[in-house]
């Protein structure tokens, strides 16, 4: 195991959140049946904002990295601590 810089706490796995944007094709149509004009949303998809993704301790809840290799190597030092 690892300790948390933030906490001191042991700590083996980290919490991951990555913000996502859709994006996709917006049309407007006119329902006939209700007689009132609805959106329809075709060919969207989800699109990962990098720079909002967040690794932080499950523990204190403090974000230690934003780059998906800095937390892996924090956590493959748990592995070497631990050997
Ligand atoms: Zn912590």
């Amino acid at each position: 195991m690892v300790k948390c810089p933030k906490c001191g706490k042991k700590i083996d796995q980290l919490l991951w959140q990555e913000s996502v944007a859709l994006q996709g094709v917006i049309e407007a149509y006119f329902d006939e049946e209700t007689g009132s004009w609805g959106r329809l949303l075709r060919e969207y998809k989800e699109v990962p904002q990098s720079e909002t993704s967040a690794y932080s301790c499950p523990k204190c809840k403090a974000v230690l990295f934003s780059k998906p290799k800095q937390a892996l190597e924090f956590l493959k030092g748990a592995d070497q601590k631990t050997a």
